[in-house]
């Protein structure tokens, strides 16, 4: 059984990731390849994890496709050190790559039945280097700060202040902003106190709603 997903998930990586040429980060291409995304998406759309589409994981959300998952991941170019700040926990899947690939990874979920469902998973994986935080996600989470990489896998309307504050010098910072239909995914930077600013693709996720966000 499990087999066969692992026979997916080489077939994803392969074709999604590394013949499109664009994911070339070697690490992030194994541990793509190793975490089980199947387990994070609900049992009856189990066979549909490794499709190069956003598989449905309750409440309105989605995991991104893996795509979207890896592109946004190797952008942020994770060191081995580094502490993470994830907002959108969802299903856990994009936690489980950044605790893999960075030091600490703390993740917050408005949702909290996501957010358990995530925990869940991540505890059986033996994934422990990550802090799940239940709340609003657009004021960050200042008690862990500064963070050297943030990850903002909903779609913001602007780009919330709390991120800038909250993000380390040499940090980077990887959002989409736009409206409800279609978003530019930023990269943003901040260097010797200046911040560079970079639009990287076009791309489509649910809303970040909160305070700094989407009125829900
Ligand atoms: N990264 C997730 C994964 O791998 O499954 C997918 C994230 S899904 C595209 C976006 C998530 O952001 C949803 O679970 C949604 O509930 C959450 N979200 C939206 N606004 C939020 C906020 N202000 N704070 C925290 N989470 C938020």
């Amino acid at each position: 059984m499990d087999n066969n997903f692992s026979k997916k998930r080489e077939n994803m990586v392969l074709t999604q990731l590394w013949q499109r040429g664009r994911i070339v980060d070697k690490f992030l291409l194994k541990v793509m390849k190793e975490i089980p995304r199947h387990q994070f998406v609900p049992e009856e759309l189990i066979d549909t994890a490794y499709e190069p589409r956003p598989v449905v994981i309750g409440h309105g959300q989605t995991i991104s496709q893996p795509y979207m998952v890896a592109s946004m991941t190797q952008e942020l170019r994770l060191k081995p050190t580094d502490k993470v700040l994830e907002i959108g926990t969802g299903s856990g899947y994009q936690t489980a790559i950044l605790a893999k690939m960075a030091n600490f990874v703390v993740t917050i979920e408005r949702i909290p039945e996501l957010s358990r469902g995530a925990d869940k998973v991540l505890k059986k994986l033996g994934i422990t280097n990550v802090k799940l935080v239940i709340g609003d996600g657009t004021i960050g989470y200042p008690d862990e700060a500064p963070y050297d990489k943030i990850i903002v896998t909903a779609g913001a309307p602007h780009l919330p202040n709390a991120y800038i504050e909250q993000l380390a010098e040499g940090g980077i910072l990887v959002i989409p902003v736009g409206d409800n239909n279609f978003q530019e995914l930023i990269i943003l930077k901040k260097e010797h106190g200046e911040i560079i600013k970079n639009i990287k693709e076009g791309c489509i996720f649910v809303p970040l709603i909160g305070e700094d966000g989407w009125r829900g």
